[in-house]
């Protein structure tokens, strides 16, 4: 038998190295994702695959169109309108290992061109697994945890079911210890 020409590590490697961050749409003055009018960025690809899901159409991370310089461009001049207080990264989840650097880049670059603007970002990873990595401190705000079609409650901000967070970072980070986002 032929021996494969590229392990499998080697072939997600390189599929990271050619493939831009895909994404499905941004939305400009969104009121349910966030404090304020805001921003929201839905990103491709998600692997928590949470049954109930709103949004299974953004699993795929090869789904939607590559997020290029005119996405950029469109997504920095909705951003920088003064009623808008912020962005919101969404999806999909834009924590996806694909899709993780780009994030980062963005709001690293957020954080200096619009220091006035809030940063969220909605993931299926939890606080605890994804505490460590140095560039969630340029989010405000992260919302997390699976959604659990059980736990469904309609009475809670910005979150579907009553195990997700949302979690005011800055606080959190300093102290080690979990302090919500006051809504
Ligand atoms: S993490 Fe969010 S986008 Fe992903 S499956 Fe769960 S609800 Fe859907």
């Amino acid at each position: 038998m032929l021996k494969p020409l590229f392990e499998a590590g080697t072939f997600l490697l390189l599929e990271k190295v050619f493939r831009e961050m895909n994404y499905h749409n941004i939305t400009k003055d969104d009121m349910l994702n966030g404090d304020g009018l805001r921003v929201v960025l839905w990103v491709a690809g998600c692997t928590h695959h949470c049954h109930g899901c709103q949004n299974p159409i953004t699993w795929d991370v090869a789904g939607g169109i590559p997020f290029d310089e005119a996405a950029e461009e469109e997504l920095f001049e909705a951003l920088k309108r003064p009623h808008i207080s912020g962005i919101t990264f969404s999806g999909g989840d834009p924590l996806h290992p694909f899709n993780r650097e780009e994030v980062f880049r963005l709001a690293k670059k957020i954080r200096e061109e619009l220091p006035n603007k809030t940063i969220w970002l909605y993931t299926g990873f939890l606080w605890e697994e994804i505490k460590d990595i140095p560039e969630i401190a340029y989010m405000d705000v992260v919302a997390e945890g699976k959604f659990v079609e059980e736990l469904l409650d309609n009475k809670i901000h910005w979150v579907g079911s009553s195990n997700q967070r949302v979690i005011d970072v800055k606080p959190t980070l300093e102290t080690g210890e979990i302090v919500l986002h006051n809504t």
